[in-house]
């Protein structure tokens, strides 16, 4: 598991090195911009944050002068921001610092959360981006990657699934780059783990998101409109080299955890366009296609979704005299095991119209 965290961080990391949002509370960071931005963002979009953001600190550049501002200055700095008793809360808090501790930000945690609205998302981001401590910063951002990587489907507002992610954050966070870590899930979260639509074709973790790779990330987190059926295409495509068939092992967690599958693609395939439109990594090493064959359609009702799957049997012929290779696939491996065998693995409920009419198949032949 440690290589997979240091992997997941090495990932991340390439990608916000490149693809940081050049953002004004970034650079010169300290721990009062940390505040005010975080404040700000409370609600807020980024963009909307940006000139907010500069022409308040140019305003009240330093906690003391906050402190010291007159309350209709600083309401008339956030007009327009809404959420007014955010700026009414940073003033207090503001007054606190110079009242406790003598207008420096303190570094302890329990020091940080005494400040009035302060609570423990934004004590996180300050203590990891401004003093370089490993706290994650659970937000919804992070609450969703999460998830997703791991294919967690529960509620994002339970507190068990919020106890889950806190001790899956605090194994993923960087030690050496704790600050840049939150920001890169943040960055992540905005721009392509997005919640209606992820982009999982360009995010640098997608070799190791199970949410990815069953096909429907946006499922995770669960949530209220989760819970009403969605459905969800796909084409399974058993894969016959004589009597061995192409099976795989699913991840170790999230749906179906552990059983076994055909070649799934997500999205319904016709006959004729299923080999182009298949991704190019299910390449077909060293082999053709004999003949491809019409399944029944089937569909399956799990408790919070629903597949709703076309089929289709392919043989394949090989080019030389070596037997298959498995094919080349990305994300997982695997193999070709006799139709025999696979009477004995473990197939979901879901596919076994599948299975069963490739065993039938595999009898014709043999
Ligand atoms: Fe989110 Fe997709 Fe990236 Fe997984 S691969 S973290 S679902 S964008």
């Amino acid at each position: 598991m440690t290589y997979y965290y240091e992997e997941m961080r090495r990932l991340l990391f390439d990608h916000y090195d490149l693809h940081r949002r050049d953002l004004p509370w970034r650079s010169d960071r300290n721990a009062y911009k940390t505040w005010v931005s975080e404040v700000m963002l409370q609600q807020t979009r980024v963009h909307t944050v940006i000139p907010y953001f500069c022409r308040f600190i140019q305003q009240f550049p330093t906690i003391s002068a906050l402190a010291h501002a007159s309350e209709d200055n600083v309401l008339k700095a956030w007009e327009g921001l809404g959420y007014y008793s955010r700026a009414t809360n940073l003033q207090n808090g503001a007054r606190y610092i110079v009242s406790e501790h003598q207008g420096i930000f303190p570094f302890r945690k329990e020091d940080i959360l005494k400040i009035p609205g302060v609570g423990p998302y934004i004590a996180a981001a300050i203590l990891s981006m401004a003093f370089g401590k490993p706290e994650p910063s659970i937000d919804g951002n992070l609450i969703r990657v999460i998830s997703r990587l791991h294919a967690l489907s529960g509620l994002s507002s339970s507190s068990k699934t919020q106890k889950q992610i806190a001790v899956i954050a605090s194994k993923m966070i960087s030690e050496k780059r704790p600050g840049d870590f939150n920001e890169a899930v943040m960055d992540l979260g905005a721009t392509i783990c997005t919640p209606k639509s992820p982009s999982c074709e360009t995010c640098p973790l997608e070799s190791l998101c199970i949410a990815a790779h069953e096909g429907c990330p946006e499922l995770y987190p669960g949530n209220k409109k989760t819970a009403s059926l969605q459905r969800y295409a796909f084409t399974i495509c058993p894969i016959l080299y004589g009597n061995t068939v192409y099976v795989k092992k699913r991840a170790a967690s999230g749906l179906l955890a552990g059983l076994y599958e055909f070649l799934m693609i997500p999205g319904h395939y016709d006959k004729e366009d299923l080999i182009t439109s298949i991704k190019p990594e299910f390449v077909l090493n060293d082999a053709s296609i004999l003949s491809i064959e019409a399944l029944p359609d089937s569909e399956h009702r799990f408790s919070h979704l629903i597949w709703d799957m076309k089929g289709y049997l392919i043989r394949l012929v090989y080019d030389n005299d070596l037997g298959p290779k498995p094919l080349s696939e990305k994300n997982t491996k695997g193999l070709f095991v006799p139709a025999e065998e696979m009477k004995s693995l473990p197939f979901p409920t879901a596919i076994r119209v599948y299975r069963d009419a490739v065993l039938a198949s595999a009898r014709d032949l043999f």
